[in-house]
């Protein structure tokens, strides 16, 4: 059992002043594997302190130096890139298809930010004015517990990139994630202060960071809910916020497509992470001409999903984090059936090769209409709806009739068609025939699904501040 009882302080792995102590289980067994000791306000309070302290000399780095830096923070990470392998098995219970991914991202994106900042030109000139990219300040970092290593990382790199000192709230959910980082990041011989991790509750610690005066941008991730209490506790400061939120995201299967071959991906992006992905395509929008059609491909293929030991070599699909996750996934089940959509595979419990863990069946329902409940709210598990229209005009406006637009998919025959349909998508991101990811485009949501960008210029800019200097001569 590890017991993780430090925090990181201004170079230093100290005891927290927080007492409260939150377990840590993996959720394919129900076990209690960890115990975490939570930060509170007081360490907070610290954190924010000593990257403030630390922010003057940091923002007076040169290029040359922050490339040093993250450079030596890629190598660290690469280096405890087994032991996050381990870590998400354990504690996310993520399956070989995801956790590989897991445990390479984090460095992924590391490499992707040293890249931005090697191309990025800090001054330009504007008329007779110099513009100056300054750092904004210090900034908050904020992440879920879905993917923690890679939001650290990701988060972390393009605050120092920009010359900017963090305070970072990992979820308490994935702390030993979270303890191999800050381990690492220990390891990389970053001065003190630039970063500080801080794991503690998100009303506490999280709430502390969104209204300290101290603290000039927030970067967070997470629920939507979460994001616009954070929105409100930055307000009265003025904070420079970015937010990257839930969705709700469609998948367009066009009535051209060769159902045998695009069901594959949109069962993927349905289940990507088992569910509990914020681009997970979980609305999938089929042409009423072909629906029975494709209703049977489709219940075929997330019939052949398998829920359950995330170490089990066939296993696609692992349990939900938690307890709490699973309970939520399981009401949305029972709404979807009450509402009146019609099962097609999966439903409630647990599925039969599981008597424990927070195992969930793969479940695709259909007859699903775009303003029922499993339609409209995030679930975040591995649940599916069939909704159908009659033409591409009817089948855009409902991908867009929903509060969310982080992604989406288009399947279809004809790529230029396809291409012309996700053209007409709200989402800040549409993928064509393909679920390939671009670590060099921009990152973010539309409508509730979020505010600003991550990765590239714009995720670089999002720290930044710029300057305009006139000088006579
Ligand atoms: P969450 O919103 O519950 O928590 C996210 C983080 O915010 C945690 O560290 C939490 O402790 C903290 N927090 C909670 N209340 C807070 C408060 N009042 N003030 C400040 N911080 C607070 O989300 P989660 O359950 O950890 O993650 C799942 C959610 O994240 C889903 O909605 C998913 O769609 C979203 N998500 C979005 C993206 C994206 O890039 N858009 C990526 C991954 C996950």
């Amino acid at each position: 059992m590890q017991r993780i009882d430090k925090i990181y302080l201004n170079g230093e792995f100290v005891t927290p002043h927080g007492e409260e102590w939150f377990c840590l289980y993996n959720p394919a067994t129900e076990q209690v594997i960890g115990q975490v000791r939570l930060a509170d306000q007081v360490d907070a309070q610290q954190a924010i302190a000593a990257a403030k302290a630390a922010f003057p000399a940091f923002s007076l780095t040169s290029k040359a130096e922050r490339i040093a830096i993250l450079t030596r923070m890629r190598d660290a990470v690469a280096a405890r890139q087994a032991d996050l392998l381990e870590a998400v098995i354990e504690e996310y219970g993520a399956p070989a298809s995801r956790s590989d991914w897991m445990a390479s991202y984090p460095v992924m994106v590391i490499d992707e930010v040293i890249e931005q900042l090697q191309g990025y030109e800090f001054e330009q000139q504007a008329g007779s004015a110099r513009v100056v990219m300054t750092p904004v300040g210090v900034a908050g970092l904020i992440t879920p517990w879905n993917s923690d290593a890679g939001f650290i990382c990701g988060k972390l790199a393009t605050a120092i990139a920009a010359g900017c000192t963090a305070v970072i709230k990992p979820s308490e959910m994935s702390a030993m994630q979270t303890q191999i980082v800050t381990e690492a990041l220990h390891a990389a011989s970053i001065p003190a202060g630039v970063f500080n991790i801080v794991t503690g509750r998100g009303e506490i610690v999280g709430a502390e960071i969104s209204s300290s005066r101290d603290i000039a941008k927030i970067s967070f991730t997470g629920s939507t809910v979460t994001g616009k209490a954070i929105l409100r506790g930055a307000a009265e400061t003025l904070k420079r916020v970015t937010l990257e939120l839930g969705g709700k995201s469609p998948t367009i299967i066009l009535d051209d497509a060769n159902i045998e071959e695009v069901a594959p991906l949109a069962i993927a992006a349905g289940f990507m992470n088992s569910g509990q992905a914020c681009i997970a395509g979980t609305r999938i929008l089929v042409p009423e001409s072909r629906k029975a059609e494709f209703e049977s491909v489709l219940a075929n293929a997330v019939a052949e999903a398998r829920s359950g030991d995330p170490r089990h070599p066939e296993t696609t699909i692992g349990p939900m984090v938690s307890q709490k996750q699973w309970e939520r996934v399981q009401r949305y089940i029972r709404i979807g059936i009450d509402e009146g959509a019609r099962l097609l595979t999966g439903g409630e419990g647990r599925p039969e090769n599981m008597a424990r863990g927070w195992c969930v069946k793969p479940t695709l329902f259909t007859d699903v209409s775009n303003d029922m409940t499993i339609a409209r709210e995030e679930i975040f598990g591995p649940v599916l709806s069939i909704i159908s229209y009659r033409d591409d005009a009817e089948a855009i406006a409902i991908a867009n009739d929903t509060d969310y637009g982080l992604s989406a998919l288009v399947l279809g025959g004809d790529a230029q068609r396809a291409t012309r349909v996700a053209e007409q998508i709200e989402s800040g991101r549409v993928l064509v025939n393909t679920l390939a990811h671009e670590p060099k485009a921009p990152f973010g949501g539309f409508k509730h699904s979020g505010l600003g960008r991550e990765m590239g210029v714009w995720g670089l800019e999002a720290f930044l501040e710029p300057k305009a200097i006139l000088a006579s001569r």
